[in-house]
């Protein structure tokens, strides 16, 4: 082999690798939850059903809700928020706090409760949250959160309900 052959070779190697990772970038189904099956499941009609057009976007479609809106920001009562969408009990009001954003704020799931999905939508790369059972899209969750786990669960008031405990 001479050294042209060499160098040749070697840039093609490269071209080979850039070109499998612009490959594994793009590939793969553009939404994982796809792949992924949950015990409730419903149509799109069932689901239009049950839910306010508000809940169904943010549960359904991964819409946002504005900020700011939402009831559930000055709940300071102990309790617990289920997914609006299939009840399943997702985040204490132990692990609830005011994070300035105008979305309700939770700096740790319960256990189990919600499953995560890396969303490329708009330009970003993010970490998304949906409810565990029902596949509902509940919000995101960044890195920027306070002790003791330093995460931030950005979750949209519309996609939870609250339920008071019971003293
Ligand atoms: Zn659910």
């Amino acid at each position: 082999m001479t050294r042209r052959d060499f160098l040749w070779s070697g840039a093609a190697g490269v071209a080979l690798l850039a070109g499998t990772a612009a490959m594994l970038r793009m590939g793969g189904p553009p939404d994982a939850r796809a792949a992924e099956t949950f015990e409730v499941t419903k149509t799109e009609a069932e689901w239009r059903a049950i839910l306010s057009d508000a809940a169904f976007n943010v549960l359904r479609k991964k819409g946002t809700e504005y900020p700011g809106t939402s009831p559930l920001l000055n709940e300071h009562r102990k309790g617990i928020f289920a997914c609006a969408g299939c009840e399943l009990p997702v985040y204490s009001s132990e692990t609830k706090f005011d994070s300035g954003t105008g979305w309700p704020s939770f700096w740790q799931e319960i256990p189990k409760a919600v499953g995560t999905t890396q969303d490329r939508s708009l330009g970003m790369t993010r970490t998304e949250v949906h409810c565990r059972r029902c596949g509902g899209h509940l919000g995101h969750v960044f890195d920027d959160g306070p002790p003791p786990t330093g995460l931030r669960h950005c979750i949209n008031g519309v996609a939870l309900t609250f339920k008071p405990a019971t003293a």
